[in-house]
Formats: structure tokens, sequence, C-alpha cells
């Protein structure tokens, strides 16, 4: 017999496990299948930042910046250990935007998207001001909030919840054909050892990403909308400042490039911005880029790092939905919907953002209400991710120490780490035996977590988007992940894909 769905959504991102979370909150009943690992493309190729996109306002973004900034403040209290705020310093030097344009747009910022709990934006004298201190020439400049996100932890966070409500999530397994019927889609999916099955659901939520177009034709369908795919990079080096705040600096073709501090002992610099096609499975950073965003950073800091120093960098494809704009820089990031309704409906989402997945869910959801007459009202914006109930007081801090007070075997930067990394479920993960040590605080009680409970198969989900230890774990450590993997799992899902540093993990 067929297994039969109302939903069936395609793609495992952050926008597919979303509208997933969402729609099994409201009563239905949800498949959600990804070809390869959850948030395996674009959601953990992102810059890991949950902003309004102050740049946006340029390109009369209004819509979009104002909806961001909103979801920042219900990001920031429904996962308030995985979202963080963080300060943005953006110094002013020759070649920069004038001051009046930017202390107008700052305004604009501080005012778009309703009651917020960041503080507001100021102007400094960076020559004055220990902000200043890694700059090359410290002049005039700005710091303004905004927060960052462990984008790869958010999807599948997400996905948990999505699952504790009874959708079900299918990894490594590709919907490689759909079969319109007048109300119904008939849909084969292969699991990436091969097996196919098939399933029924009303209504197909086509949510792939950058593949968005290859989904409407296994569906049979012609691609309406066009995509603009554009290859986004960033770089990781060794910490180039103390201190948890971000700079963006402005380059000398007037994009404009982040540094932020990036887990403990590192520093992520993005992106760059350029036009992309085939398939966006294969897309990586070329030695150019590499060169451009040292360079970029070179025109601001004392002490810019160099091509060399480079120890891991990672490129994604924005699925950008395609407005004619002349440049990539210019193209919205806002997103669009296509609803097909010609037969049992399809939907296809275009575009958009980390930061505003959860109200494109809800807009999404809005759209198929119509041919979903049982669906429920909207909800997330009030409930809690997993691992966001019962923080103590003091926040991350106060649940790191927590951690290290109960279990002395934990070091202070893993109790932090865990702290960040799962929140009040850091308590359960806990319980009981640490069980194999593969060493920088990584212990086969979370290995069997995210087993369990996050959908890990392979050395390279653990390393590179459960957790970011591939950037200091040692190859006979990553052998030895890769050696329980196999014990604990299916063969040939444990094959170890580590990411050695300097090499994407996006192939
Ligand atoms: C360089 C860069 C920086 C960014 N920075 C930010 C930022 O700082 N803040 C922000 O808010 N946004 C940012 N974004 C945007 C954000 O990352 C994306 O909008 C978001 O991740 C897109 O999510 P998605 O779910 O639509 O797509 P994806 O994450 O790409 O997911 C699509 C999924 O579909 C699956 N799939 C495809 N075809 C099939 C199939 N046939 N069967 C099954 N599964 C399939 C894929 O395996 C994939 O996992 C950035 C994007 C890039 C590229």
């Amino acid at each position: 017999m067929t297994d039969s769905y109302d939903l069936l959504i395609v793609g495992g991102g952050i926008n597919g496990v979303a509208i997933a979370r969402d729609a099994a909150g409201r009563g239905l009943r949800v498949l959600l299948c990804d070809k390869g690992d959850l948030a395996g493309a674009t959601s953990s190729a992102s810059s890991k930042l949950v902003h309004g996109g102050l740049r946006y306002l340029e390109h009369g973004d209004f819509r979009l910046v104002r909806e961001s900034l909103a979801e920042r403040e219900v990001l920031l209290s429904i996962a308030p250990y995985l979202v963080r705020p963080m300060s943005f310093v953006l110094p002013q030097g020759p070649g920069s935007r004038p001051g009046w344009l930017v202390r107008a747009g700052l305004f604009l910022y501080d005012r778009l998207g309703g009651a917020r709990s960041l503080p507001g934006a100021r102007a400094l004298d960076l020559r004055q001001d220990p902000l200043g201190r890694p700059l090359r020439a410290p002049g005039a400049g700005f710091v303004y909030a905004d927060c960052r996100v462990d984008d790869a932890r958010l999807t599948v966070v997400t996905a948990r919840d999505a699952a504790a409500r009874g959708a079900v999530i299918l990894t490594r397994t590709a919907l490689v054909a759909a079969q319109r019927e007048p109300d119904s889609w008939r849909a084969g999916l292969q699991h990436e050892k091969g097996e196919r099955h098939e399933v029924a659901a009303r209504v197909l939520v086509n949510a792939a990403g950058p593949w968005v177009a290859d989904v409407l034709r296994r569906a049979g369908l012609p691609a309406h909308r066009a995509l603009r795919l554009v290859k986004g990079s960033h770089i990781v080096v060794p910490r180039l400042y103390e201190g948890e705040h971000a700079y963006l600096l402005q380059n000398d073709d007037g994009r404009i490039v982040f540094v932020i501090p990036f887990e403990r002992a590192f520093s992520l610099i993005g992106t760059t911005e350029l036009p992309f096609t085939g398939d966006p499975a294969t897309a990586a950073i070329s030695e150019e880029e590499i060169a451009y965003l040292c360079r970029a950073v070179a025109r601001w800091f004392a002490k810019p790092p160099g091509p060399a120093e480079v120890v891991w960098h990672y490129a994604g494809v924005r699925p950008l939905y395609e407005d004619r704009a002349r440049s990539a820089s210019a193209v919205t990031r806002d997103y669009v919907f296509d609803l097909d309704t010609s037969g049992a409906p399809i939907l296809s989402i275009f575009g958009g953002k980390l930061t505003t997945h959860r109200r494109l869910a809800e807009h999404a959801l809005t759209r198929l209400a119509p041919f979903l007459p049982e669906i429920g009202p909207a909800w997330t914006a009030g409930s809690l991710l997993p691992g966001g109930k019962d923080l103590p007081d003091g926040g991350i801090a106060a649940l790191a120490e927590e951690l290290a007070r109960d279990h002395p075997a934990l070091d202070a930067p893993t109790a932090e780490r865990l702290a960040r990394s799962y929140g009040s479920e850091a308590r359960e993960m806990l319980r009981g035996a640490q069980g194999e040590d593969f060493g920088h605080g990584f212990c086969e009680t979370e290995l069997r977590w995210l087993v369990e409970k996050e959908w890990a198969a392979t050395a390279e989900d653990v390393l590179w988007r459960r957790t970011k230890l591939g950037l200091v774990m040692a190859q006979e450590q990553v052998e030895r992940i890769g050696a329980y993997l196999a014990r604990v799992r299916p063969a040939s899902l444990a094959v170890a894909a580590s990411a050695p540093a300097g090499q994407t993990a996006y192939r």
C-alpha cells in the first residue's frame, strides 16, 4: 500500500524544514525528503547572520528588511541559545559610502520592523574606541546590532521539532519523479542506497533551493519563474582580533565584506557573489575569490590574513528569484512563491533568506490553506524550538556553568560549546556515561545523540554541520568517528566524508 500524506516537502534546507514544522504543528500529515543531509546545501553555507540586511535598503527592498527585522526578534525569542546578538562595526574611510547616507540607512534600520530588543546604532570615533584597534587607519565609524546563528543547527533543530510534531523526515532520499493526478501527487522516492518507494500526497512543496527547477522538471512541469543562481564563498582564518563583534567592510567595488568571530579561535570572512551555472552541488571557492576576500580585509585591517592562512572555506549557491537586476548584489533576496493549481497543487519556493524562513513557512501555508481545509492556525511565532525551554536566567553563560558544575569531566570550552549548540537539551544529552572520547571534548554520548536524534550519518554531517569540530579534529580523530559510525550505522551510510582543512565540505 502507498503511504499517503497531506504535504510532501522536497528539500531539507531551512525553508523545507520550517514548512514541515509549521504544517505538522497545524495537524497535517507531512513527509519531508532530502536527497542528502539536512542543511547539506545552501542552509549550511550562509554567512550565518540573522539580520535585516542593512544593504538591502540601498536596493529599496523595504518589505524584506522590515520582515527580516521583525523575524530577528521572533527568532531571538524562540531560539535564544542559537540566535545571538552581535555588534557590527562599520568603519568609514576613503571610498566609503558618505557618512550621511550610512547614518540615514541606520536611522531607518533602527525603526523598521516594530519593537526591538537590540540596542540602536551609534556613531563612533574608532581612533579612540577599542573597536578600532584591529584597523589599519581607524577614523570615523558606526556600530549597530544584528544577530548570528549556526545555520545548520537551526535547520536540524527545526527538523527535530517538526518530527516531534509528527512529520516524517527522510534524509538521503531524493524525489526522483512525481506524477500529477487530479487530486494528489504520486511521487517516487529513492534512498541513496538504491531502495525506491512510492508515496502519495495531496500537495507537493518544492523547497529544493538551487534545484527548484530540477524538481519542477521531475514533476513534468516547466519552470515558470526563472531562478538566478549566485555563488557565494567564505573563508575561515585564525582569529583576527579579540572580542565578539563583527566588522562590515566596504570594498572598493561597492560590495560589503563581513568579518565575523567564528567558533572560539577563528574568523569567518565573506562573501563573494558570482553568477553560477551548472550543478549547485559542485560549487566551490576559486583562488580568485580567496584573493578577493583577503584583499577586501587588507584595505581595512592592520594585520590582514593571506591566502596561506585560510584553514577552511565553503561555497554555497543562492537560489535567487530572477528580477532582471543587473548585478548579483542587486537581485532581490526576497522570496517568491509559484503556486500551480492546474491539477493537484504544487508550491515552488524561489529565493529567500535564513532569517525569514519561519515567516516564509507561514506565508506558504496561507497560500496552501484553501486546498487543506482542515489546517490549523499559525502557531510558530510563540513556540520555542527544542533546547530553548528552561534556560537559566543568565542564558548560555549560566547554562555552561551549570553543565560544568554538574559534569566535572567537562572542560569550560566544551561546556560552553554544548550550551551554545544544544541549549537546555544539553542536560538530557549528558545524562549517563560520556563513553568513548574522540578528542576536543567530543564524546560518544554526543555522537550518539547526533545519530539517534539529529539524522547524522557520516563524519561530515557530524564535524561540519551538527558541529564545527572539523576545524580542530586531527585526521586520526576523524577516522575514529567514521569507524564508530560504521559500527552503529549501516556501512553504506558511514562512508567518512571529512573535509580536510582548506577544502570545501560541499562537493
Ligand atoms: C553565500 C551565502 C550567504 C548567505 N548568508 C545569509 C545570511 O547571513 N543570512 C540569511 O538570512 N540568509 C543568508 N543566505 C541565504 C540562505 O542561506 C538561503 O536563503 C537558505 O539557506 C535557502 O534555504 P533553502 O531551504 O531554500 O535551500 P537549501 O538549503 O539549498 O535546501 C534545498 C535542499 O533541497 C534538497 N534537494 C534538492 N533536490 C532534491 C530532490 N530531488 N529530492 C530531495 N531533496 C532535494 C537539497 O539536497 C537541499 O538540501 C546566504 C546564502 C548564501 C549562498
